[in-house]
């Protein structure tokens, strides 16, 4: 193996140029601002530069529970990103025909964990797993939102509420509230596309060509250009391709606004139905429903998939068109070479079933802030970090994502038969499952400090799954009961369509 070469050359950052306007580009050039130019004055010039003939993906509508963080930390109030977002709640994951008929949900809440989890390992003695029933006992959100609430009341502080919760957001609007926000805060905004990247010897870049001829230099280059990777491609073009692990690869998408069809309630979860050639999204925002059958090419043309999802749906699809997306399950080798770092789509993807891509954006483009805000610069040291995190992180998303499909008993289609066989699973997760048939995960098994998903992620997941089955758990029955901790959130808590009436308006 090659020895990693520390050299201590660190290299100064008063300028950096962002490429690409989408949710990666606004979202690192609005954090990174905040971080390094707050105060007043700004000692980081900070340049937005997007092609205003190449469209966004426009898709990305579901998001976890750290985005509120991120967005606070943007500065942005939760009434004005919500109402240009046309933003809803998102308590948690609905997942139907996974297993069987049953659903089962991936809350964001976990009732608290003692030490040794009593609680837990009596549950799992007593009960059968599969099903809802377990995170109707150990998550609040998972009660209140078969209920409709809102994860929190009228009058919280922005971004606060007992619970863990994330948003349902419009991905364009979301760019349009942002841009404005960045313009409004500093960030200098130039629409052209960028034609030629230069390169010196040492690969680094030295400027970027606009098809205008106009030159653009900075110290750093953060390539947020979706997946065509405009300057990434030319620096650190070394990617890694995932699609023997996760076989979806395209997506038909469609919009149904709420002057065509309205559903009797704006549902507070994200519902992952699996369908039989991978699985169906449907969202519901403020004035419109987001659906998305995400499915393998290997198995369902792009015609039959736009029929299925149009038939489930119903007849008022008829009136709405549909779009077809294809995507790639990769992550670039390198996130951070020289100077340019690749960010959100520009380096790497993993399909949306646990809505993850935005927050690789938000963790990247935060990680980067950090590096940069003390002496805003950066060593050769810094990149090799940067880059060992982005991997454990796309590690764990791609596992987590793949657990879905292997640990879930349907064979009914050929999808289905392809999707869990053995040799998807990855490496770090072959002994583990093994382990999970018969014992429920527990802290050592996941032991990066950096994660995304918690012990209790898995818990839901495999147990809700009806996986943990082999089994033969012995634990003294304890008495829980979690009616009084109901009763007082039903007390407070609206419905999640008077709160965003009343709060939004
Ligand atoms: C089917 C699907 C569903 C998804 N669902 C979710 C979800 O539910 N939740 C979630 O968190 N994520 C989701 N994602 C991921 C999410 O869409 C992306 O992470 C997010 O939108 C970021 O995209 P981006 O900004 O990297 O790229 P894009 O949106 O593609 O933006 C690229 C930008 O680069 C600019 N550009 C390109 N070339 C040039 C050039 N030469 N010069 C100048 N500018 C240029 C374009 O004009 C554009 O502004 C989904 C992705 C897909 C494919």
């Amino acid at each position: 193996m090659a020895s990693h070469q520390v050299k201590f050359d660190p290299k100064r950052v008063e300028s950096i140029i962002v490429v690409g306007g989408g949710s990666s580009g606004w979202m690192t050039a609005c954090l990174i601002n905040s971080r390094l130019n707050e105060g007043g004055h700004n000692p980081v010039k900070i340049t937005l530069i997007e092609a205003p003939d190449i469209p966004v993906i426009g898709v990305g509508e579901a998001t976890v529970p750290s985005i509120r963080r991120t967005l606070q930390a943007i500065g942005i109030s939760e009434k004005d990103f919500m109402k240009g977002a046309d933003a809803t709640f998102k308590s948690l994951i609905r997942f139907e025909g996974w297993n069987k008929d049953e659903h089962f949900d991936h809350p964001f809440d976990r009732r608290e964990r003692p030490q040794s989890d009593p609680a837990l390992l009596s549950w799992l003695a007593k009960n059968e797993v599969g099903g809802e029933a377990f995170s109707n006992q150990f998550s609040i959100l998972s009660n209140t939102s078969t209920n409709l609430l809102a994860p929190k009341a009228l009058g919280w502080p922005d971004y606060q509420s007992t619970f863990p919760y994330a948003y349902h957001l419009d991905a364009v609007k979301l760019g349009q509230v942002l841009t404005e926000f960045g313009i409004n805060h500093g960030i200098d905004h130039k629409l052209t596309k960028i034609e030629a990247v230069n390169l010196n010897e040492a690969g680094e870049i030295t400027s970027l060509v606009s098809e205008e001829g106009d030159e653009f230099s900075a110290d750093l280059y953060i390539d947020c250009t979706g997946f065509s990777a405009r300057l990434a491609s030319k620096v650190m073009s070394e990617t890694q391709d995932y699609s023997d692990t996760l076989l979806c690869d395209r997506a038909v998408t469609m919009s149904v606004p709420y002057e065509v069809f309205r559903p009797d309630h704006i549902l507070p979860y994200t519902s992952a139905k699996a369908c039989d050639a991978g699985w169906l999204w449907d969202i519901n925002l403020r004035s419109r429903r987001s659906l998305g059958y995400v499915h393998s090419s290997a198995h369902i043309s792009a015609d039959e998939a736009e029929a299925e999802l149009r038939k489930m749906e119903g007849p008022h699809a008829d009136a709405v068109e549909a779009r077809h997306i294809r995507f790639k399950t990769y992550k670039r080798k390198q996130s951070w070479s020289q100077n340019c770092i690749a960010i959100g789509l520009a380096d790497g993807f993993v399909e949306p079933l646990e809505s993850t891509g935005l927050y690789m954006m938000q963790f990247a483009a935060q990680s980067v802030a950090d590096i940069l805000r003390f002496g805003h610069r950066y060593t050769p040291e810094t990149t090799h970090q940067f880059n060992r995190l982005m991997q454990n992180l796309f590690d764990e998303i791609l596992g987590y994502v793949a657990l879905h499909y292997l640990t879930s008993k349907r064979r009914d289609t050929q999808f289905w038969i392809d999707a869990t066989r053995d040799e998807r699973i990855p490496h770090h997760l072959k002994y583990l499952l093994s382990e999970w048939k018969r014992r429920p995960p527990h802290d050592m098994d996941l032991l990066q400090t950096h994660r995304l998903f918690s012990l209790e992620s898995y818990e839901y997941l495999l147990i809700g799954m009806g996986f943990m089955t082999d089994g033969d758990i012995n634990a003294k029955h304890t008495a829980f009961d979690n009616s009084d901790a109901l009763r007082k959130c039903y007390a407070k808590l609206p419905l999640h369509e008077d709160w965003l009436n009343q709060a939004i308006g």
